[in-house]
């Protein structure tokens, strides 16, 4: 029989606890900036690709580029290009102003997805508060309740944090917003069983990412576009971190067949400007009307400039057939290492470059052994390692990935034969 210990594998520990570069990055972050964040031990000084390197030149291979963020990896050479064409042009235009960049950014993610119209703001939990706003307005007064899943993830603001259906998140900032019913993902029966004359709205990942990168079947999908049909709810995909190609085609939901009626956009929209998109169909396009909803920083001329970029990019480069070729490649080598590891690796799921490796051990461990390798992944729900490359990655820069994967989990298991 294989057994599993948790032994740490024998490799060199670069401390930041010192004199150099590093350490006085962490010393500041210790004193000055509120401690929110676990952090690992990684000073990150400047980053190209799908690399980054710490002030002590030491280069890391980033398998999770600002978590779903890097979606063309580190300073692509076409989005620096246009952010800083934009820099000098204008920066920002507040919302009671007009702007080209805004129209055309809307424009494009309009035809790339569904008819409707967009509003725009700053990050993925911003979006999600305009999606909860946009159904709270449409069923008001008589309906307001929205469902959704448990194992969910959509952000830290109090609506979002709502939303999310995970309790862990929860605790501490009770009392919670309202009018959220959670119930199990994939689980048609679940969802009916809470559906009253009060429920507006679903709101559902395709891929639960945070939750566990755990996918959507099609008939649930389905199953939930049907019930809202029926009900007139609005249906809700947060496509925050699925969107942008990273699934292997541009948005999600596309590879279901089934067309929600709100879509929420952040992480790699802006490869690394700060920009959220709500995408709304038409039905629901006029719901959130002058003086309901708003944004100071939201679709500024910058981030929507360096956005349209990053969907230049993406159609020329192909990177969306490129996420699906790599996505596979990526998986069948986890799947291999499965194959070798059966006592360790329990599961290996995902769609496109958004793949998550069950562990039948905790995997903090597992992420700081890769890190002290050089390569960035992350740990999420304690046991499931998340990789989200960006959508250049290479074969090579897999193997290069799936080896470090190898060596660590070879020193983490000890077999008894
Ligand atoms: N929704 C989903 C599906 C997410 O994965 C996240 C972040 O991980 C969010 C919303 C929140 O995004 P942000 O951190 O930009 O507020």
């Amino acid at each position: 029989m294989t057994t599993v210990a948790t032994r740490r594998p024998p490799v060199r520990r670069a401390s930041l606890v010192g004199t150099g570069a590093s350490a006085a990055v962490v010393r500041r972050y210790q004193r000055y900036v509120i401690p929110t964040y676990r952090r690992d031990e990684l000073v990150i000084a400047r980053g190209r690709g799908s690399y980054v390197w710490d002030p002590e030149g030491r280069r890391y291979l980033d398998f999770f580029p600002g978590w779903g963020v890097g979606g063309l990896g580190h300073c692509h050479p076409a989005v620096t290009a246009a952010l800083n064409r934009q820099a000098r042009r204008l920066v920002h235009v507040a919302n009671n102003y007009y702007h080209e960049q805004q129209a055309l950014l809307a424009e494009q993610l309009i035809k790339r997805s569904f008819p409707g119209k967009v509003f725009f703001a700053n990050s993925g939990a911003e979006v999600v508060e305009a999606a909860i706003k946009l159904a709270r307005r449409f069923g008001h007064p008589q309906r307001h309740e929205i469902i959704a899943m448990t194992h969910s993830f959509h952000g830290r603001t109090m609506g979002a944090v709502a939303a999310t259906g995970q309790p862990k998140y929860h605790q501490g900032f009770q009392p919670l917003v309202p009018g959220f019913r959670h119930v199990p993902f994939n689980n048609l029966d679940a969802v009916r069983s809470v559906l009253s004359e009060r429920t507006v709205a679903i709101l559902v990942e395709p891929i639960q990412g945070e939750g566990g990168v755990h996918v959507a079947t099609p008939e649930f999908l389905k199953g939930l576009r049907t019930i809202c049909n029926a009900r007139n709810l609005v249906l809700i995909f947060d496509e925050v971190q699925t969107g942008m190609g990273r699934t292997g085609t541009l948005f999600a939901f596309q590879q279901s067949g089934v067309v929600p009626d709100v879509m929420t956009l952040a992480k790699s929209l802006g490869n690394g400007l700060s920009i959220g998109a709500l995408v709304a169909g038409e039905r629901f396009a006029d719901v959130l009307q002058p003086g309901t909803h708003a944004s100071t920083f939201g679709g500024g001329a910058v981030v929507c400039a360096s956005a349209l970029a990053v969907l230049d990019v993406i159609q020329r480069e192909h990177l969306v057939n490129r996420a699906a070729r790599m996505g596979r490649y990526l998986q069948q080598r986890l799947e291999r290492l499965a194959a070798r590891y059966p006592a360790l690796i329990r599961e290996v799921r995902g769609r496109g470059l958004m793949v998550g490796m069950e562990l039948s051990t905790g995997g903090a461990e597992i992420v700081k052994a890769c890190r002290r390798r050089g390569l960035l992944i992350n740990c999420t729900q304690e046991t499931v390692l998340r990789m989200l490359p960006a959508l250049i990655v290479t074969e090579r820069e897999i193997d290069r990935a799936v080896t470090i994967l190898d060596e660590v989990l070879a020193s983490w298991s000890i077999s008894s034969r």
